[in-house]
């Protein structure tokens, strides 16, 4: 050991330069005084490690010397220098704490030996102290784990605080969301049912100062006196004579206060002592922390749960209703549509050129509603029907499709084609639901791509999947309509003037149906550049 620094107190001068230069010798700084009074007033403008003091001198003697410096400084380890006729008060050192004594007259190896002694067994204290933390430390990382809500884990927390430290009671004291009250969550020990409940200011004074110390504040109960009436409810309430406020510190901020409340004399905490209750002060600070998020986390959950469950209820009660009018619509749409073709052929007599007009546009809109019904049905009849799949030659179903809306795209003056890079193997699949969705996206097409255009369908196989492309040269999607157009009634343009007709269902039934298939469906797109839908099917699909 060296480097430490040893201050020597002792009247004759011969024996302090003995004693500074054989400790010096030994690697020691070593520093000396002839005089109890200068070596109060060396130990209180600078800390050392050991005090090695004579017991008998003129002005101060050594005890007293002893006794003040530890009140200084709870950490200072000491040895005194001692004659036979001093022997009864070396007793008196022992207890107040010295760890060793000198007999005089005492040689160098004595010194050196008391003195190395001494400081050995000052760090074994300091490593126990050490060790005592992680105990604290462990059991409160357990109490973490075990207990359920906040008030139960303070409790424990409290319980092995006090089993720890020594102190008579303690308690918790948590600050509100303004940071201007502080009230007592939880206390253990003495009078620990008056203290819950109990608030204090924290905006200012006591409070204030204790939250933002960086140690624990130490507070003898005899000078109560200074303290204001809030507080010093709380210190009756704890009928302790030495109180210890710990502020609660997690990474951002201090969250409450540890109050332990000591027996009388405890005023001299030991600096690791102190270290150790700030160390617990942070420990159950994110132990309360952590308990008051996952608390706060299981109260959204919950909530949430219920909001989903609430959602689900209505879902469910929509789509019964949509079911339910769906159903009512038929008759009456298909008597309209029957009724409004018969009109318009002439079978009910003929029909002027101003009257045609109207019955053109009464079927038309009847059969748009028509198909919103049909597609809505369907929609709900997907979401609701087991799957039932053949085996499907999709090259077929395509050319099908594509054959189908030639005449539709040749009225609308674009050009149709189709590109099947041969073989595509077959796959298990809906036929009729995957020619929807084939319809649909090639309805669309037509739909919004300006005549002149052209529309291109491909087909081919890739990687495990069957890969249909279906690309338009027409007005494209913006970038943030992209993942919406596939919701149900979603469209680009949904004012009431729209100028393109539809439903809004056509892309939510493509994804429904493709997802039936473990397919996906993806749009890439730019304003005014075409877009291009590809759906992508896996060719080993399970039935
Ligand atoms: P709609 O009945 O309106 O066509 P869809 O669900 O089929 O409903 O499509 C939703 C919206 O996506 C359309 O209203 C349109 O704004 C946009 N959209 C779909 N396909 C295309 C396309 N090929 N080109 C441009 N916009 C499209």
């Amino acid at each position: 050991m060296s480097g430490e620094r040893i201050l020597v107190v002792d009247d004759e001068l011969n024996i302090v330069d003995l004693c500074r230069f054989a400790l010096e010798q030994e690697g020691y700084q070593a520093q000396g005084v002839n005089s109890g009074r200068a070596a109060l007033e060396i130990l209180a403008a600078d800390p050392f490690d050991l005090l090695v003091v004579d017991i008998k001198m003129p002005d101060v003697d050594g005890l007293t010397v002893l006794r003040r410096a530890r009140t200084l400084d709870p950490n200072l380890t000491c040895v005194v220098i001692t004659g036979y006729a001093t022997m009864d008060r070396t007793i008196d050192a022992l207890r107040l704490g010295a760890r060793g004594f000198l007999l005089k007259p005492f040689g160098v190896e004595e010194l050196l030996t008391t003195v190395d002694e001494a400081l050995a067994q000052r760090q074994r204290e300091q490593e126990r102290i050490r060790l005592r933390a992680q105990l604290p430390i462990w059991e409160i990382g357990q109490a973490q784990m075990t207990e359920g809500d906040v008030e139960s884990l303070a409790e424990h927390l409290l319980f092995t605080l006090v089993q720890q430290t020594g102190a008579e009671g303690a308690g918790i004291m948590l600050l509100d969301e303004k940071g201007d009250e502080l009230s007592v969550l939880s206390a253990v020990g003495l009078a620990a049912a008056a203290l819950k409940g109990t608030s204090v200011a924290a905006g200012q004074g006591l409070g204030r100062q204790a939250l933002e110390s960086d140690e624990p504040l130490i507070l003898d109960l005899h000078q109560r006196d200074n303290l204001k009436p809030a507080w010093q409810g709380i210190v009756v309430g704890c009928q302790a004579e030495v109180l210890v406020l710990v502020s609660m510190r997690t990474r951002k901020r201090s969250v409450g206060l540890l109050c332990l409340g000591y027996p009388p004399g405890s005023t001299a905490i030991p600096d690791s002592e102190r270290t150790l209750l700030s160390i617990m002060g942070r420990q159950v600070a994110s132990a309360l922390e952590n308990a008051r998020m996952y608390a706060l986390e299981q109260q959204r959950t919950l909530e949430l749960s219920r909001a989903l469950k609430r959602q689900e209820e209505l879902d469910r009660l929509k789509d019964e209703f949509i079911r339910n009018v769906s159903h009512e619509f038929r008759t009456p749409l298909s008597l309209i549509l029957a009724y409004a073709e018969l009109i318009g052929s002439g079978d009910l007599g003929e029909v002027n050129t101003e009257q045609q007009k109207p019955v053109h546009i009464i079927r038309e809109c009847a059969l748009l509603l028509k198909t919103l019904v049909d597609d809505m049905t369907l929609l709900l009849d997907l979401q609701a029907r087991k799957t039932t799949r053949d085996l499907v030659a999709v090259d077929e179903l395509v050319r099908g499709a594509v054959t189908s809306f030639q005449v539709l795209a040749e009225r609308a003056d674009l050009v149709l084609s189709e590109h099947i890079s041969a073989p595509i193997p077959p796959i298990w699949a809906e036929g009729p639901y995957l020619r929807r969705a084939v319809d649909n996206l090639l309805a669309n097409a037509i739909k919004f791509t300006p005549a002149g255009g052209s529309i291109d369908v491909t087909l081919c196989a890739r990687d495990d999947c069957v890969v249909l492309e279906v690309a338009d040269t027409g007005i494209g999607i913006a970038a943030e309509h992209h993942e919406r157009i596939f919701d149900r009634f979603y469209q680009v343009d949904g004012s009431i003037g729209r100028q393109y007709g539809g439903s809004g269902l056509g892309l939510a039934l493509v994804k429904e149906i493709i997802e039936r298939h473990q397919g996906t469906v993806r749009v890439t797109s730019q304003v005014g550049q075409g877009s291009t839908f590809a759906i992508s099917l896996p060719i080993a699909n399970p039935l």
